[in-house]
Order: C-alpha cells, then structure tokens, then sequence
C-alpha cells in the first residue's frame, strides 16, 4: 500500500491514486466516528465487512440502471473505483423518522413517515455538515437544478430498490445517507453515485424486534457494533455461510504481517 499514492484519507476510507489515469483506490479502515468526529473508536472488521457490502449494492444497483463509480472490488478492503469531482452535498434519504430529524422536529423515533423525505446537507466538516435547502444549492451554486433533478431521481430510485432489498432479509431502511459526484467527459459532466453504501451511512434495523443493525450502536454506546455489521452482511448472504470470522481472522492475520 505504502508504494501507492494516498490521495486523501478520511474518516472511513483512504484513497490512493489508481492503477490508471481516472482510477482511484477506496481502502475501507476499521476507525469509526461520530458526532463530526467527536467521537472516535475502532470497529473490528468494519471495513472488509462495508467493501464487500458496498460492492453488493452498487453491482445490484447497476443491474437496475444507476451508474456509479464502482468498477471491481480488488481485494478484502479495497475496491477500484471511477475518480469523480463529488458534489458537496450529502443526500439522506429518510423513511422512518430517526436521529437528527427526530431532533430537530421533535418527532418520535421509529415513526414512520408518510413519504420519503429527501434532506441534503452541505459537505463542510468544519461548519457540522448543515441541513441547507434546494435553494442554497442553487444559490451558491454547488450543483446545478439539472444535476438536483438526477440526483433526487435517483436517490428515489436507489430507496426503492434497497428498502425492498433489505425488507426481503428482515431489515427496515429507516434511513441513509448517499454522496454523488461528477465523472467527466471532455467538457461535459454527468452524475453518479459514489462513495459507499453500508452500515456506516445507513440506519437498518431488524423488522421484528428493531434492533440496531448499523452506526448507532457506536454512536450511542450500545456495544456489539462488529457484531451487528456482521449481521447485516450475513443476512445478505455475503460470506459463506459461517465464514465472515474465517475471513476476519485472515484479515488481521494480513494487517499484523503489514500486508
Ligand atoms: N449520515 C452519514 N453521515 C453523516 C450524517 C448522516 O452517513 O455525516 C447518515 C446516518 O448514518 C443516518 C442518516 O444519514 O443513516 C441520517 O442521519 P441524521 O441526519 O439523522 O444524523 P445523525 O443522527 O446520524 O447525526
């Protein structure tokens, strides 16, 4: 890894310049945060288990006709995506009411909503990521209304798909959050997702019982977090059956050789 260009490394991820031009390498860390990083720890596990997840997601969501950045998965934490320029704007898509719109609206966790809620907040770690309206948007120009009109199709589209595909194991899609970003063409530029889709970003919970399946057991010191990411890929059939520990033990196995 260290032979590679590290283009940037945030919260959850490192990227590192790809092996061709247009190329970038997502490597998927085990550190966790919260609270605009107030918070931090470590969840064992949780990036070989959010790649592998992720690129179930993306590959689905590709066969239903929503382009994204993801080209393959390279090994057990990385996978080769498409460099985009993101738009600084974090979509959350929301069916049940949770986290800061039960806040911020006095509204009941676990209520469900009568429709889909969009919410975009402005991408600035220094500012808490704010709540910003369309308009904003428009206003100072972050994205343009025809990039809001596919971005907003397609988060709808994207909620669709993985409510049902998540209902179908079990889980309720409360909420998620998705980022988009701009892959060029000579002059031209068109929106697609990227980012990642997993537990880190999504509120899921069992459909019978309600129980955490994401984040939250982090953020809210519930414990059993790894457990749970575990859960949700399991359920989704991801690792052969029994086998996510085999896969995790080999993991570190690699990351104490410094491989
Ligand atoms: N979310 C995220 N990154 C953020 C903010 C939110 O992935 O910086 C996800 C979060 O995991 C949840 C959804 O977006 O699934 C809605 O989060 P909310 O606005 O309720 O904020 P929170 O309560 O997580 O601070």
């Amino acid at each position: 890894m260290s032979r590679r260009r590290q283009i940037y490394e945030g919260k959850a991820k490192i990227l590192y310049e790809g092996p061709e031009p247009g190329t970038i390498i997502q490597y998927f860390k085990d550190d966790a945060t919260a609270f605009n990083a107030e918070k931090k720890g470590t969840i064992n596990g949780k990036g070989v288990i959010n790649n592998r997840i992720s690129e179930h997601i993306f590959t689905l969501l590709g066969h239903i006709g929503i382009p994204s950045h993801f080209i393959r998965r390279l090994n057990m934490r990385e996978q080769l995506v498409k460099q985009v320029e993101i738009v600084p704007i974090e979509v959350i898509v929301r069916n049940v009411a949770a986290g800061s719109l039960s806040k911020r609206l006095g509204i009941e966790e676990g209520t469900p909503l009568p429709h889909t809620l969009l919410e975009y907040c402005y991408k600035d770690d220094a500012l808490g990521d704010p709540l910003v309206a369309e308009e904003h948007i428009a206003c100072f120009g972050w994205a343009t209304q025809e990039e809001m009109q596919d971005i907003s199709a397609m988060a709808i589209r994207i909620n669709d798909f993985m409510a049902g595909m998540f209902a179908g194991i079990g889980i309720k899609l409360v909420d998620f959050k998705l980022e988009f970003g701009r892959l060029f063409d000579g002059d031209f530029s068109r929106i697609i997702l990227a980012d990642e889709i997993s537990p880190d970003g999504c509120r899921l919970w069992d459909i019978e019982t309600n129980e955490k399946l994401d984040k939250d057991r982090f953020r809210r010191d519930l414990g059993g977090e790894a457990e749970a990411y575990q859960e949700v890929a399991r359920r989704m059939g991801l690792f052969p059956e029994d086998g996510i520990s085999e896969v995790l033990d080999l993991d570190s196995e690699r990351k104490k050789r410094g491989k």
